[in-house]
């Protein structure tokens, strides 16, 4: 008799996960109602305890920790209008194919893989989780160990709710990263850095396992002449400096009309002013920068250009004022990496068609940003720029917005997620034809002779 080696633990949730995936239990609307609910009123239970462990994390004020809870309205929305995804998508019938019935019927995938990153370490998690459970899968979740608070919180969260064989958590690292990606999943969905992108595709191709990846980058926001200032400015500053910059869609740099610049720094340094007080670092409302290396990368940053508003700092809390900048170009470091963090540097344009050049020949970017009440502007920056989403006259909103993908194109990202897009994601839309005996014509069998004519009508040829 041979012996089997243990399984590893990984690999053993893994088993039990599909095992429990192959009984059926998790298809049914019911059941995965149920489930949601479940998850709801865990967050519900847990707000403290969340908001708390991303203001250790990551120094977050408590409205902003509401961020994280926020999930709770994306699942309202998903619960309301599952009962009408999970339903069959009937097909027209081309006139060849009739008598028949054609139709969609989205299944589940099997068991989906979560990896999530530090900055909305729960909300990250949750996000794709619901949309995993709505389509009917098994979810394994890994959190990111350097938002290690909000991962135990989760942890406890999530095995108070979920039976393990339906969802689990499995803390820690990149190790536990690496020994989860070599494993076999149906779908994985990764939110974080691209470089990291392309190791969990690696590892996913080896499975030929379709991904999710939610990647980053540098959003542009354009801020055109005709504007209202005030308004642009409170939006502005809102947008970056939430969360410390930290913010996979915050608009990474402004290019700006030359002609208002001066104007838009002195409504942006007077924001910052009314926002975070004389002496930033006392501001309740400000967040830290996650940890010294992140720290020590944005303050090499700042080496380059002239510092307009901020620029203070105190490695010991790593605090980073809100900071404005200019004096730099397209070659300068800052301008090379996606900043995720309190810096906003301010570049200028004279012509519009060269900002939307100068946008289009950098990589594709997760979100881009505009400023105008010009509708020809407007049209203008649409119809020539490509990115995930888009915001006119307002940043970071349109991630809210749970009746449109969510998602980044080229290297911001593959596919999209959020309310359906979410649930079509995890599901297998499987084609159904359905046909009757009581009819069958001759037309495709052989022998042929005599039918072309006919095959030719058919397929649309005279
Ligand atoms: P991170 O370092 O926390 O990494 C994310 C996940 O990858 C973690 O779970 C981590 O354990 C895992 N990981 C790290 N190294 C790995 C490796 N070598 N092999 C396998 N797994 C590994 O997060 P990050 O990358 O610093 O996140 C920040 C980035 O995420 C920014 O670029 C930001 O724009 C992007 N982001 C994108 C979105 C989006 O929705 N598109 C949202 C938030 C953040």
């Amino acid at each position: 008799m041979t012996t089997l080696a243990a399984p590893a633990p990984v690999a053993d949730l893994l088993y039990r996960q599909r095992a429990y995936w192959a009984t059926g239990a998790t298809r049914s609307l019911d059941f995965r109602l149920a489930q949601l609910k479940a998850l709801r009123a865990a967050i519900v239970k847990y707000q403290a305890e969340i908001i708390d462990a991303v203001r250790q994390d990551l120094g977050r004020p408590e409205f902003e920790g509401y961020f994280e809870i926020a999930a709770v309205s994306e699942l309202d929305y998903v619960i309301k209008h599952l009962p009408r995804w999970v339903k069959p998508r009937r097909a027209s019938l081309p006139l060849s194919q009739q008598p028949g019935a054609a139709w969609v019927q989205p299944e589940p995938l099997g068991v989906v893989l979560v990896l999530a990153p530090w900055n909305y370490p729960f909300q990250l998690i949750v996000s794709p989780l619901m949309g995993a459970i709505a389509a009917g899968n098994c979810a394994i979740l890994k959190p990111s160990e350097l938002a290690p608070t909000t991962s135990k919180v989760l942890a406890q969260l999530i095995s108070d709710t979920f039976d393990p064989a339906h969802v689990a958590l499995v803390e820690g690292g990149v190790e536990t990263a690496q020994a989860l990606l070599a494993e076999k999943f149906d779908h994985i969905v990764y939110t974080g850095g691209e470089r990291v992108g392309k190791i969990v595709m690696q590892a996913a191709a080896q499975h030929l396992t379709p991904v999710t990846l939610e990647l980053g980058g540098k959003s542009p926001c354009i801020v055109d002449a005709d504007i209202n200032l005030d308004v642009t400015a409170r939006r502005i500053v809102w947008g970056k400096f939430l969360n410390a910059g930290q913010t996979c869609v915050a608009p990474d740099y402004l290019l700006v009309d030359e002609r208002i610049k001066d104007d838009l720094v002195k409504a942006l340094t007077a924001r910052i002013r009314e926002c975070y007080g004389e002496n930033p670092a006392t501001s309740p409302d400000l967040s830290r920068v996650v940890n010294d290396r992140q720290f020590d990368r944005l303050l090499a940053l700042l080496e380059r250009g002239n510092i307009l508003a901020g620029g203070e700092h105190d490695r010991s809390d790593r605090y980073l004022a809100p900071t404005l900048i200019d004096g730099i170009g397209w070659d300068d470091p800052i301008m090379q990496e996606e900043i995720f963090g309190p810096i906003l540097p301010i570049l200028t344009y004279r012509d519009l068609g060269d900002a939307i050049a100068a946008i289009n020949q950098r990589p594709k970017p997760l979100a881009l940003y505009l400023f105008s009440r010009d509708r020809q502007v407007q049209a203008q920056v649409l119809d020539r720029t490509t990115a995930g989403s888009v915001c006119i006259n307002d940043v970071i909103l349109q991630f809210a917005i749970w009746d449109m993908p969510f998602g980044g194109v080229g290297s911001s990202g593959i596919g999209g997620y959020h309310g359906q897009y979410s649930f079509d994601t995890f599901s297998n839309l499987k084609s159904v034809l359905k046909k009757p005996f009581w009819m069958d014509i001759d037309w495709r069998y052989p022998p042929y002779a005599g039918k072309v004519k006919l095959f030719r009508k058919f397929i649309g040829l005279s």
